[in-house]
């Protein structure tokens, strides 16, 4: 078995270790950029949402490069993505590709049974005990955490480092020492090392940088080609940002959804305004803008790929928080055609909206 997981965030690092340590060859998926988009829009429907197109282009840059496998999640859930696996199966067999596609679901959609016949596919390509199993997948989600948090802590010191750039050319330098190494240990090291530096960068805590939540699809929110790389641009403009979308909430916020008990926060600070399931994450982008408000944020970005529909449900109940909370809230909706140099406009009139804001409060509390 020669497997790939999709390219979506810090999860191809996981994965590559966790293969890695199951003695199982992983072929990690290229860095996405505009070939693999261009290749997926080539095999893809004109309407369905960016993130179809990004995943497909990947596959095929995975199968080029010898894969037979292909791991994804399923959903049942009321937005596209419970299509996606079928569609994207049909489509790869259409064209001939030799590859298996091996999609994870939840036990309640697909039956207990299956899931675990799913999970013994893979499970017997590697030559260890189970025990052994077990433990490489929690090295795994170890290894996912600290990539997140290790992103999470950058993008957050990245208003109060005194030398600018240093927070980007950290984590910058920590990816491109993990895309070299194979072995878990030396990955997790890596990462762990990586902290502790990033602990020590230089912040000045008397600034006062513009603080801005990040919102919106998951795709769009975890893979940074599918948002135009707002983070980083966010950086260099030295404003702090935080999302609640990262891969390893994914995996926690799954564990904990059979027992009701996942995202409690973020679904009763929502619940005022979208009391229904819209599909996707239209919850958490609604709970995560309400309670960075409450947390004194600057504004928040909802982002999400044109067409989505759970995204569209929420951009049509942020202006009512924005009112409500006097809590400026900027949308951008992206897909192929998307001009960077619009985007970037838009972002920096956001920017110098809330800098005016900020200045004109101040003259009024003086
Ligand atoms: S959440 Fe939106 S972009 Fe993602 S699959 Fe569903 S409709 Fe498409």
């Amino acid at each position: 078995m020669i497997i790939t997981v999709p390219r979506m965030g810090n999860i191809c690092l996981a994965a590559k270790a966790f293969f890695e340590a199951l003695h199982i060859h992983y072929v990690m998926p290229e860095k996405i950029n505009k070939q693999t988009l261009l290749s997926g829009i080539a095999l893809s429907p004109d309407e369905i949402c960016l993130p179809f197109k990004i995943l497909m282009g990947s596959y095929m840059d995975c199968i080029k490069k010898g894969a037979d496998t292909i791991l994804i999640t399923g959903s049942c859930g009321p937005c596209r993505f419970g299509e996606y696996c079928e569609l994207q199966m049909k489509m790869l067999r259409k064209i001939g590709a030799n590859v298996k596609t091996i999609v994870l679901d939840a036990p309640r959609e697909i039956g207990k049974q299956e899931l675990l016949r799913r999970i013994g596919l893979i499970s017997k390509a590697s030559p260890l005990s189970s025990k052994q199993k077990l433990l490489a997948l929690r090295q795994a989600f170890r290894i996912l955490s600290l990539a997140d948090s290790l992103d999470e802590k950058a993008h957050m010191l990245a208003g109060y480092e005194v030398n600018k750039g240093d927070c980007k050319k950290m984590i910058t330098d920590c990816y491109e020492e993990t895309e070299k190494s194979q072995k878990p240990d030396e990955i997790q090291t890596i990462l762990t090392n990586c902290h502790q530096k990033m602990n020590n960068i230089k912040t000045d805590t008397s600034k006062k940088p513009l603080r801005i939540a990040l919102i919106g699809e998951i795709y769009s929110m975890v893979e940074p080609f599918a948002n135009l790389f707002i983070e980083e641009k966010l950086m260099n403009y030295g404003v702090s940002s935080s999302r609640l979308i990262t891969p390893s909430w994914w995996v926690k916020d799954l564990i904990f959804k059979p027992f009701k008990l996942n995202s409690m926060a973020i679904k009763r600070a929502a619940h005022s305004y979208l009391p229904y399931n819209a599909g996707g994450h239209a919850k958490e982008s609604i709970g995560h803008a309400v309670l960075c408000q409450r947390k004194n944020f600057d504004g928040a970005i909802q982002i999400f790929p044109l067409g989505c529909m759970p995204e569209i449900v929420v951009k049509a109940i942020l202006p009512v928080i924005q009112q409500d909370k006097d809590f400026p809230i900027l949308t951008m909706v992206v897909d192929e055609m998307a001009g960077e140099a619009g985007y970037i406009t838009r972002i920096e009139a956001f920017l110098d909206m809330l800098e005016a804001r900020r200045r004109r409060r101040g003259v009024i509390s003086a």
